[in-house]
């Protein structure tokens, strides 16, 4: 079969240097930031990735354009966003390792990352079909609507063994992370254990964000540079209608209105 032309969900695309700054000064809400990460994450690291994927960045960040950089020093949230600003980043993350004031690690939130490329899809195939067309970072509208039921399918196995389970949507698929205390200190050991166990269930999980080995994970209500949508936290209950292509919460201001009809590129 002839592989077909891959695009990403209609009104998807690489936000510019100009969006991204016109996002974190007027939009990125910090109130529901410090809530999220509330009394359970203290001494959180950020990080952020300015151009990697997108190939967009300030000029001055050539170098570092796609490295990791890590925001670890701030006085208060208000100062991150000023930090963020003046990288204007694709993507921007929290480290999921729980700190004491010393710097010693203490546990880690358990998070699972389903994403619509780990999805064999009955139109574009497996991971590695999609990676041979040099479209692994892409998905369609299938693939999300079933890394979706997937997300759901996982959310009711977890809340068998966990009651704090949270569901977000990651601007091409979703997270879901688990609060509990038993969680975070959940060894090395038992994290890859399980995250083997549901992989070898057929979820669509990548193992390593659950085994630790990535600490990494996308900060909820930042902006989503390889998509312009906005990282959202999600009712479980609405988990099965949500569609980012139209839902308002996801979509930042400078979407709202006629871009909303621009192609996907
Ligand atoms: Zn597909």
């Amino acid at each position: 079969m002839k592989a077909k032309k891959y695009y990403l969900p209609r009104g998807m695309y690489y936000s510019t240097l100009q969006e991204r700054e016109s996002f974190y000064r007027e939009e990125f809400n910090l109130e529901l930031v410090e809530e999220w990460l509330s009394d359970r994450m203290k001494n959180v690291v950020f990080a952020v990735v300015i151009g990697r994927h997108t190939g967009i960045y300030p000029e001055k960040y050539r170098d570092e354009s796609s490295t990791t950089i890590l925001i670890d020093e701030y006085r208060d949230l208000e100062d991150v966003r000023d930090q963020i600003l003046e990288f204007l980043p694709e993507s921007v993350y929290y480290d999921r390792n729980l700190y004491s004031e010393k710097g010693e690690v203490l546990g880690q939130e358990l998070a699972f990352d389903l994403d619509p490329e780990n999805i064999t899809c009955p139109i574009h195939g497996t991971l590695e079909d999609k990676m041979k067309r040099h479209q692994g970072l892409g998905f369609c509208e299938l693939e999300f609507r079933m890394v979706r039921d997937e997300t759901l399918s996982l959310y009711e196995e977890l809340k068998e063994n966990f009651t704090s389970v949270r569901v977000v949507y990651s601007g091409r698929g979703f997270h879901i992370h688990v609060f509990d205390e038993e969680a975070f200190t959940m060894s090395r050991k038992e994290r890859k254990e399980l995250a083997k166990e549901l992989k070898a269930k057929g979820f669509p999980i990548d193992e390593w964000v659950t085994s630790g080995d990535m600490r990494l994970i996308r900060l909820p209500y930042s902006l989503h540079g390889m998509v312009s949508r906005i990282v959202t936290p999600l009712d479980v209950k609405e988990l099965f209608r949500f569609d980012p292509v139209k839902d308002e919460r996801c979509l930042p201001k400078f979407l709202k209105g006629s871009k909303l009809d621009r192609d996907a590129f």
